[in-house]
């Protein structure tokens, strides 16, 4: 409290107020000093109050006024609290002004601190909040325990493709998507543990614009507390690293990808990693390849795990492949290993490929190879063998013939042509060089069997002719054998036909001399027969007639031997005639069954140490000239009593299948070896063992079976085992 009083202002002030003075200030000059002497660097401002106090008896009241004083050595701003009054003397005059006062810097300096703090705290948490809104990492802020979206920055908004409508609602609600997934859960976990829970790569499903997303965080749930620890919520910092987790899954899978086509492959692979090829991944094969396992091989580098491929052309190609990025393959090349059995060589056809690393360098080279060793070696075996073959043919003076019948074409070696009197090595055509080559009498004969070579079902392919040729050059006639065989596709359509053509000049004119021979002499012999025949056959019926039993029995004898000796000069005439070309069939309608009887009945006559039997066949109807098709059959069952010393049971039949007779006879004779069979047919050609050596004949037997039915269009073919028996057997169209 403090008092001015008197016209001069005389102060006084108590003890209460003493405390605003300071020290070495105003106290104690103060008391009893004119107001104007003790506050001159304040006067101006409180002689207006005073003096409105005095004049007019008005009370002032100022709060936290800032007065500032003389105290302390100093003049010091001092804020006050304080009310002037007037003071009455005992006339009722206003003598004095009574100041209540208390000084409140300390509460002003300290609300002006707080003032300031709070706008400082308030410019800080402006700051804050930019920084979160704009920061690039998502942060979001979830309250109580429904997790009421609160706050999320724009970061976060876009991480959940959604709008700020989602502020104030639930998370749930606000990301109906998290219904299914696991974090709605952590987080209510984080809620109630308060312990924060950190993510790294996890996949999230969130809708965006509509689409369900499959997308890849980083993030920490951390729960927020108050002064008590209690859980408040939760702050969310999140970052999407979904392109992040997809490229490197791409480059997984493309790793897993490139691993799987490596190991899958029946081919060498391998990966090889850096200048120093290391070895990625190798398959299987390789490792065969290599004769390596996969522990001796993989991690290693190329040159250490096959150090003899140093001084091979490969790790500087793949040096190469690696510096240029360009790919580089070889075919059957020659590769050499250290082998405990010494060097060993090897042919590979192989590929270096570059891989490309992600920034488009090439860091590795995917190898495939091929093991080319068998295939480069068989192919050296089989020129070898070619060369042998040819060599053999070239010895054997065989000309070589080849027909592509699909593209016309039409090869002819060396010594085909000259077969054909063909002096050039141009090409040549069936039709040009071929045909025009053969002799005139055979061409038509010839045409026929090719034909025929050409239908699988008559033939099989198979082709065996004799024909002259005329030399297109020197005009020269020669007479060859070709033998070969026609290729079928799977619709027996002949689509090549392959051959040797082999010169039979000589035996040829050997043979006609023979046959010429034989002609002339079986012609001879065939007036003196018949008239033989004629006079056995009258002396016969006489010996009947007068009961001369040993006339009747020898002259039945020499009959037979008469019979025997006419079909043997048949068979010379026939042999004569296919030579000659002069061979003519008339063809009738036959019943197999009548034939065959008669066959029976023959064999029976020449032979009664063995059971003939017949298979009846009935109304088997077959086209035939009938005295050549019983000539077959007679040429057969005598061959089949001939070659059965031991008697046995000769079969004679016909099976039909479809409509094609099967006619055969079967023994249980000698039989025949496989190598003989493919001569059997051959004119001439007799089997020379022990077995058959005191069985006489002449080898054209079989032959003329042969031709006939090859005029039958149909061919003799024999079943055979030596020592079992043998069955011979033709096949004919039946006839309705
Ligand atoms: P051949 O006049 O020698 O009998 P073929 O041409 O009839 O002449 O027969 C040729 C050869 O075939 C005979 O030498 C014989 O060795 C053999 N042969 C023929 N038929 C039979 C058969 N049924 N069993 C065993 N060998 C046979």
């Amino acid at each position: 409290m403090f008092l001015w009083w008197g016209p001069q202002l005389i102060q006084f002030y108590n003890d209460a107020y003493r405390p605003s003075l300071g020290n070495n200030g105003k106290h104690p000059e103060a008391l009893g000093q004119r107001g104007e002497d003790c506050w001159p660097e304040i006067w101006p401002i409180i002689k207006p109050l005073i003096d409105q106090v005095l004049d007019k008896g008005e009370p002032t009241w100022s709060v936290d006024q800032l007065i500032p004083i003389y105290r302390n050595g100093k003049i010091e701003d001092v804020y006050w609290t304080f009310g002037y009054s007037p003071v009455y003397d005992e006339d009722g005059q206003r003598m004095g002004v009574i100041v209540i006062c208390s000084e409140t810097t300390e509460h002003v300096n300290n609300s002006k601190k707080l003032n300031e703090s709070y706008r400082a705290l308030q410019i800080s948490e402006d700051n804050l909040l930019n920084l979160v809104m704009q920061a690039p990492t998502a942060i979001g802020h979830l309250k109580g325990r429904e997790l009421v979206v609160v706050a999320a920055n724009q970061k976060m908004l876009e991480l959940w493709g959604k709008d700020t409508f989602i502020i104030g609602i639930p998370l749930k609600d606000a990301l109906p998507e998290l219904q299914d997934q696991p974090y709605l859960g952590i987080l209510d976990d984080v809620y109630t543990s308060g312990i924060p829970f950190f993510g790294t790569e996890h996949m999230a499903l969130i809708q965006r614009g509509g689409v369900l997303l499959e997308l890849y965080f980083d993030f920490v749930y951390q729960p927020i507390k108050d002064a008590n620890g209690n859980c408040t919520g939760i702050v969310i910092v999140a970052n999407e690293v979904t392109d992040n987790v997809l490229a490197r899954k791409r480059i997984q899978q493309s790793e897993d990808r490139l691993r799987q086509v490596v190991m899958k492959s029946p081919f060498i692979m391998l990966v090889l990693k850096g200048s120093d090829f290391i070895i990625e991944i190798a398959n299987e094969a390789c490792y065969q390849y290599w004769n390596k396992t996969a522990e001796a091989t993989l991690g290693k580098p190329l040159l250490t795990v096959l150090p003899e491929l140093k001084d091979q052309p490969f790790p500087a190609l793949l040096q190469r492949v690696l510096e240029s990025g360009e790919a580089f393959g070889e075919e059957e090349v020659p590769n050499y290993f250290e082998t405990e059995e010494g060097i060993v060589t090897k042919y590979v056809s192989y590929l270096y490929e570059p891989i490309l690393d992600e920034d488009g360098s090439v860091s590795r080279i995917l190898v495939a190879a091929e093991d080319r060793t068998r295939m480069v070696e068989g192919r050296k075996r089989l020129l070898a063998a070619e060369e042998n073959l040819r060599l053999s043919l070239e010895a054997a003076e065989l000309g070589r013939f080849d027909m592509d019948l699909v593209k016309g074409t039409m090869f002819w070696d060396a010594r085909c042509r000259e077969l054909f009197g063909i002096d050039h090595n141009d090409e040549v055509s069936y039709e040009n060089d071929f045909l025009t080559g053969l002799h005139p009498e055979d061409k038509e004969r010839v045409i026929k069997v090719i034909d025929d070579v050409f239908v699988k079902e008559l033939t099989n392919g198979d082709y065996d002719v004799e024909y002259r040729t005329i030399g297109a050059n020197d005009k020269k006639m020669r007479w060859v054998r070709a033998k070969g065989k026609a290729f079928f596709d799977e619709n027996d359509k002949a689509v090549r036909f392959i051959g040797s053509v082999l010169e039979i000049t000589d035996k040829k004119s050997e043979e006609l001399r023979r046959n010429d021979f034989f002609a002339m002499a079986s012609h001879e012999l065939k007036t003196p027969l018949t008239s033989i025949k004629s006079y056995v056959q009258m002396l016969l019926k006489k010996a009947t007639k007068d009961e001369d039993d040993f006339q009747a029995d020898a002259l039945n004898r020499v009959n037979k031997n008469v019979n025997k000796m006419t079909s043997l000069i048949q068979g010379f005439l026939n042999n004569a005639k296919i030579l000659e070309g002069k061979f003519e069939l008339h063809f009738e309608n036959i019943d197999v069954n009548e034939m065959l009887t008669e066959a029976l009945v023959d064999a029976q006559l020449i032979s009664q140490a063995h059971q003939i039997n017949l298979a009846p066949c009935k109304n088997v109807m077959i086209r035939a000239d009938r005295d050549k098709l019983i000539q077959v059959m007679e040429n057969l069952v005598s061959n089949a009593v001939k070659y059965s010393p031991k008697g046995g049971a000769i079969n004679i039949g016909c099976d039909v299948t479809g409509n094609i007779a099967e006619i055969y006879v079967q023994d249980e004779g000698v039989g025949i070896s496989e190598k003989d069979q493919q001569k059997l047919f051959d004119r001439f050609y007799r089997v020379r063992n022990e077995k058959v050596q005191h069985i006489s004949g002449f080898g054209i037997g079989l032959y003329l079976v042969s031709e006939i039915l090859r005029y039958h269009n149909s061919k003799i073919m024999v079943e055979s085992e030596e020592g079992k028996g043998s069955r011979f057997y033709f096949r004919l169209p039946v006839v309705n």
